[in-house]
């Protein structure tokens, strides 16, 4: 019998076509391209820097809920895959380092509901707290990320990792098949981590 699947999916620039956070600190002039660069390195502490960046950015909720909505674009075939999944009972989460105050309306609008791991934003006006209630010292994003993935092999599980950024690569590593875009893909492809290209989310779908 072919084993149970699992898909575990980042959600910035992998399930949306652009990073939503990026172009929120981008579009409120809280970092620029170069510093939203540099916070991609692999030296970088990803949830020190979101927790740094998003203190700084005093645009109400529904500022950013307002904008995100006029700028999101999903990545093809995100919606369907989903509804496959549930119809088929295969667990399907998302995994991210983003935050819930511009995850939330996109999901929200697009009616998805999946199990899914987001950083909680606090809004007071003098910025926003960020908490990641399922991270600590010990436990980085990256790591829980690769948590997620061994939890699924624990149960006897095939899991299937899509991401696109520095922050996936353990997970990707721990993954039975990736399906990586961007920085994600370049790192695979170096690493000699076997990969497929992420470009719509239909082709996993026909794999299923
Ligand atoms: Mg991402």
């Amino acid at each position: 019998m072919k084993r149970k699947t699992a898909i575990i999916c980042d959600f910035d620039g992998t399930m949306t076509v652009k990073d939503i956070g990026d172009s929120i600190l981008k579009h409120f002039k809280i970092a620029n391209a170069q510093e939203i660069e540099k916070s991609y390195s692999l030296q970088t502490n990803f949830e020190k820097w979101m927790r740094e960046k998003f203190k700084k950015l005093t645009a109400k909720p529904q500022e950013i809920e307002k904008y995100v909505l006029s700028i999101v674009q999903m990545r093809r075939g995100a919606s369907d895959l989903i509804k496959f999944c549930k119809q088929n009972s295969i667990p399907f989460e998302i995994v991210s380092g983003g935050v819930d105050v511009y995850a939330e309306p996109i999901l929200k609008k697009l009616k998805i509901k999946v199990k899914s791991f987001f950083g909680r934003a606090r809004y007071s006006s003098d910025g926003y707290v960020l908490e990641y209630p399922f991270l600590d010292e010990k436990i980085t994003l990256a790591q829980f990320k690769m948590n997620r993935v061994q939890s699924y092999h624990r149960k006897g599980m095939r899991v299937i990792f899509c991401g696109d950024g520095t922050s996936d690569l353990k997970a990707a590593k721990a993954a039975d098949l990736v399906y990586a875009t961007k920085k994600l893909l370049k790192l695979c492809k170096e690493k000699k981590i076997k990969c497929l290209p992420l470009v719509t989310f239909s082709s996993l779908q026909k794999s299923l």
